[in-house]
């Protein structure tokens, strides 16, 4: 089987739809940017569960690291195709935008928006010829709503909402897909600092979702059930409706 690759899989909600992908029987590529530990934990993880991990660790808003890393990949696997990406890997850098830093503004779209740049046309050209893949952006309800502290991080997810859109029109006739799903309030290290319980009266489930909960409905994107489902955005929010 070919492979998927998780761009920040090693934690949260990427950790999650690697598990999850790798019960689907897909050896996961698990991306990560600096910790090792939590990387490694999930790749054992996923191993105890009968799949099959590699670590690839490099930062998706630097494009010679993204290039570099993948080219390796390619070359020390000849004939393996990566056919499964999910552009999840983020951060958050919360400020109003009259005090907003220049690097608080660039590096999220760095991050999110580069990033999925960054990673997507790297694999796209194999997808293409390969007559199949499966592309599956994690973008936020900051993106279609907009948040107050977060014209940075809205503005980055809205790019990759408008980008898959663009995509998917680009590519639909090879039979690749591209979708964004785009969470609410979902507990994960992220959003350590947002109180569920100031929140959750917000929501009408009335809870935070659970990364299990986002892994669910991205591994059904990326399974046979929603071939004919292409430049959608899928929220995911206990019913936080914009
Ligand atoms: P998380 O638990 O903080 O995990 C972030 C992951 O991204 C980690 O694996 C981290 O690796 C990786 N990462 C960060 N910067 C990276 C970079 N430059 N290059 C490569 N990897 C990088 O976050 P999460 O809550 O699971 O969020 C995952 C995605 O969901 C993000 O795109 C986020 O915007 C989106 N989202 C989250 C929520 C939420 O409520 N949690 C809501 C809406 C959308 P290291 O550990 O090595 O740094």
């Amino acid at each position: 089987m070919n492979y998927a690759l998780v761009t920040g899989g090693s934690r949260g909600i990427g950790k999650c739809i690697c598990l999850e992908l790798s019960r689907q029987g897909y050896p996961i590529i698990i991306n990560y940017l600096s910790d090792d530990k939590s990387a490694n934990e999930t790749r054992l993880l996923i191993e105890s569960q009968g799949g099959v991990a590699e670590l690839l660790k490099f930062d998706v808003s630097d494009v010679e690291a993204v290039d570099n890393a993948l080219e390796k990949w390619l070359d020390e696997h000849p004939g393996k195709i990566i056919e499964v990406l999910i552009n999840n890997a983020g951060i958050r850098k919360d400020n109003l935008m009259m005090f907003m830093q220049n690097s608080e503004w660039s590096s999220i779209l760095d991050i999110h928006l580069t990033g999925f740049f960054n990673v997507t046309r790297r694999l796209l050209k194999d997808m293409l010829t390969n007559r199949y893949g499966r592309i599956v952006n994690i973008v936020s309800l900051s993106g279609i709503k907009g948040m107050p502290g977060q014209t940075n991080y809205s503005a980055a997810k809205a790019g990759i909402i408008g980008a898959s859109k663009a995509l998917a029109q680009e590519v639909g006739k090879r039979n690749v897909t591209v979708n964004c799903v785009a969470p609410g309030f979902i507990s994960t290290d992220m959003i350590r600092d947002i109180s569920e319980n100031d929140f959750k009266k917000l929501i009408p489930l009335n809870r935070f979702g659970k990364p299990e909960e986002v892994a669910d409905l991205v591994a059904f994107l990326v399974s046979g059930k929603a071939s004919y489902i292409t430049g959608e955005v899928i929220s995911i929010n206990g019913g936080l409706y914009t």
